[in-house]
Formats: structure tokens, sequence, C-alpha cells
């Protein structure tokens, strides 16, 4: 999970590392009284999940309170990147900056370790340095066993060779980051700039970090960190029901059980949409080992929420999971919309097989429900699927 600058900034006040006031505002007018309170200067910065604000001119220097509020006019419901802006975060105006740096931790899977990276070059032209002079950039493998002590620390900004004047308060940033990262169960904590101010300190100035969600159990105090209003509502209905659901953008939705055999029936209604108006898969959603007939009505009901959804492909294999439990699932879930007077319109194609498959296609059998027809085979089933979303 990304978080907005402001968020990453109290993530850092939080562990030391230093950073300058700032206040999150969702009005232009609003930027007055609190630039008043930051000195009655302010930085204006747009708070968007992607980088490059800066050249796109979503940051933006005010130097009185009224100016403030003009350019929070300005920024506020600007597109950077496809991103509008919603918020601005005004932030206390550094000194006049003579340096700006650039150090980030993170996780580096190729080589299976964390990566420290570091640079006397920052500021908004980063990208262009790595890519044109890497040798301006250092990189220093992190021993997860070890993280990063004073001498890590030390060690990093001799590589990166800081100037000897911030060597050592960067290395005493470097280990506030670095508890940043490891106790928020960070994936990413980049500063760019590091900014050495006038007066000799060194300043977070921006700030990116990404949360690694697998770590959400320990992690009680992230959840309110979640952009709610962005989340896609059936995203976050499966997520409430801890069901693993992905949108996609095609026409048949999909149910299976196991991260394997989804992604094989997502491959299966690729390849047989190509017969069919060129329909593809529109989600998918794993109900995984050992579901329950409650877990299947679950699912059945978020992936047909769907509106871009016109038939859907239940593929189940049994093994934990039974496949009379997932008929019975199927049967249960048709009913219960009924009774909440959904009109369910959609057509099912269902493939069972494995543990208690007979079972399974004589419960479906027995209820006979007009939405629901048994293919036998996964490529059959995904062939009849794919035809029926082509035809509505
Ligand atoms: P980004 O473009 O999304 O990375 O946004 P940043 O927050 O990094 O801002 C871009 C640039 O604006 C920085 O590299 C600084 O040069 C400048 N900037 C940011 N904050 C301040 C500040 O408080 N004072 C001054 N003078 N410049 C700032
Ligand atoms: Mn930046």
């Amino acid at each position: 999970m990304d978080l907005f600058e402001y968020q990453a900034r109290d993530l850092f006040a939080k562990h030391g590392v230093p950073v300058l006031a700032g206040e999150v505002i969702d009005t232009p007018e609003a930027a007055r009284e609190v630039t008043e309170r930051l000195g009655g200067k302010s930085v204006v910065k747009a708070q968007v999940k992607t980088g490059g604000r800066g050249k796109a001119g979503g940051v933006k220097l005010a130097d009185s309170p009224a100016d403030a509020v003009e350019k929070a006019g300005q920024i506020l419901g600007m597109d950077i990147k496809g991103h509008t802006v919603h918020k601005v975060m005004l932030a206390e105006m550094a000194p006049e900056i003579a340096e700006e740096y650039y150090v980030s931790f993170l996780l580096d899977r190729t080589n299976r370790t964390f990566l420290s990276i570091a640079s006397v070059e920052g500021g908004v032209e980063i990208e262009e340095v790595a890519a044109t002079r890497p040798e301006a950039v250092a990189k220093t493998p992190i021993d997860p066993n070890e993280g990063v002590t004073r001498e890590k620390a030390q060690e990093i900004v001799e590589a990166a060779k800081f100037p000897t004047e911030v060597a050592g308060k960067i290395a005493d940033i470097l280990v506030t980051l670095w508890e940043t990262f490891i106790k928020e169960d960070a994936l990413l904590v980049e500063v760019n700039p590091l900014a050495k101010v006038a007066s000799g300190d060194v300043l977070a100035l921006d700030g990116k970090v990404s949360l690694d969600a697998n770590a959400e159990f320990r992690q009680p105090e992230h959840e309110a960190l979640e952009d709610k209003a962005a989340a896609n509502p059936l995203e976050a209905a499966a997520k409430a029901k801890g069901l693993n659901y992905v949108k996609l953008d095609g026409q048949v939705g999909i149910i299976g059980n196991g991260a394997g055999l989804v992604m094989s029936t997502l491959d299966v209604v690729a390849y047989a949409g190509e017969k069919h108006a060129g329909v593809k898969p529109a989600n998918f959603l794993d109900i995984g080992g050992g579901a329950s007939a409650e877990v299947m009505a679950n699912g059945l009901e978020i992936i047909l929420g769907d509106s871009d959804v016109k038939s859907v492909f239940v593929n189940v294999f049994g093994g934990i999971t039974a496949c009379d439990e997932v008929a019975k699932g199927i049967v249960q879930a048709l009913a219960l919309l009924k009774e909440k007077g959904e009109d369910v319109t959609k057509p099912l194609v269902v493939r069972l097989d494995g543990n208690n498959a007979e079972l399974g296609r004589q419960i479906l059998s027995d209820a006979n429900h007009p939405l629901v027809q048994r293919v036998d085979t996964m490529d059959g089933a995904a062939d009849k699927a794919a035809e029926l979303a082509a035809a509505k």
C-alpha cells in the first residue's frame, strides 16, 4: 500500500526523521489559516500517489496566506499523470535549500535482501541521474539480521560520498529512516530531497512510503492509512469477507479455488474468448482451499455485483474443498440474492471436478436453476462462459 506524502511525513516524524511541520487541507480557503500558523509562508504540495509532482506544477511556494489560497486553488483539482488532486499539504517553508540529496531503503526482491540507495545528486532529476550516471548512485545491501547500525549508516554515507560536514547528520537520519522501514513493515521508504538548508541542518522535505500489506495483522494502525475513497467498493467488500478479489476489464466473472487454478482459468477464458468476440475475464475471485457454502455464496454475490460481468464461470477442483459444499453455496447464493430482491440475470457456467464431484453435480441438477449450466470439462466450460458473455 502506497501512502500519501503527508502520511509518510507523519511516520517519519514518529520515528525521529527530521521533517518540517505540515497540514493537509481540501479547500483553497483553508490554506489561509494554516499558512498563518506555519509562519506566514508555506509550500503548497499536491497529495497524489505518483512521482514528478514538482515538474507537473504540483509543488508551489506561497509567500503569504493569500498567495497560499491562490496556489491551493490552482493545485486542487489538477490532474497529475491521471491522478486528480483532492488534497494538498501545506508545509512549513524550508529555509533556503543549499543541496538536495536522495536516500531510500527498499526490499530488493531480485537479490533477496534489503537495499539502501543513496545519492548526493537528489532532487527532481534523480531518475535522470540514475539512468545516465549510475556511478552517482550508491547501492548498499543491508543484511536483515544486522539492520542499519551507526556503522552501517557510515558505510552508506561513505559509499555515496556525502560531504563531510553533513556526514554525521545523514548517518543519524539513515538510522531513524531504517527504524521507520522496519517498525512500520515497509517495502520502501524514500526521501527526495533530503535537503541541506542554509543553517546546515538536514531535513526530509519529501517522503514516499510503501507498506507491506502482508504485515497488516501486526500493524493495526495502518488500516487508518488506507485511502477508502479510492478503493474499488467490490474489492473492499471482498476484503472485509476475507476473499481475494481482483478487478480486470473484461466480461466473464471467474471464481475458482486456489491461485493456480484461478490463474489457469484466466488463461483458458481469454483463449476461448478469442472465438467469441474477444471477450476476456472481468475479474477473479479465489475462494481458497476448504471453502464452505457460505464462502461460495459471499464470492458469488461479489462477482455478480460487478456490472461489467456478463457471465460467470465457477471452476472448482475439489481437494480439501468438497464439490457438494460449493454446489450448495451456489444454490444458497442464488436464493439469498433473490430474497434480497436482487434481480440476478447473469448466466453461470459451473465446472465441478474432484472431491465429491458427483454429489455436487447432483445438487445442481436437483436445484435446476434456470441460470446455471453445468459443463464438466474446464475448456468446455470456458468456451460456454465466453459464448454466453459475447451473446449479451
Ligand atoms: P516531487 O516532485 O513529487 O518529488 O515533489 P517534492 O516534494 O520533492 O518537491 C519538488 C521540489 O520542490 C524539491 O526538490 C525542492 O527543490 C522543492 N521544494 C520542496 N519543498 C520545499 C521547501 O520547503 N522549500 C523550498 N524552497 N523548496 C522546496
Ligand atoms: Mn520529491
